[in-house]
């Protein structure tokens, strides 16, 4: 609608905005009910996300658990 409300200013707080956690890049939710990558701006920096978790950046600590190869040094026994 061709309805401009004088005073509007555009640059307000009341904007919402979402900032990709990829590229720090600020949407708006309004631009976001058309993006599918949400809560990123795009394909690309899902991806990235994701490929993030591949390179185990978001690597989780893993329990040391079995498969302790641990070698062991018997001392030459004297007696043999
Ligand atoms: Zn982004």
């Amino acid at each position: 609608m061709p309805y401009v409300v004088p005073g509007t200013r555009t640059n307000g707080f009341q904007m919402a905005e979402l900032i990709c956690p990829t590229c720090r890049r600020k949407t708006p939710y309004a631009e976001l009910a058309e993006i599918p990558y949400r809560p990123f701006c795009s394909l690309r920096c899902q991806m990235i996300d994701l490929g993030k978790w591949l390179n185990e950046e978001y690597r989780i600590s893993e329990p040391l658990d079995g498969a302790t190869d641990l070698s062991l040094e018997n001392p030459s026994s004297p007696t043999g």
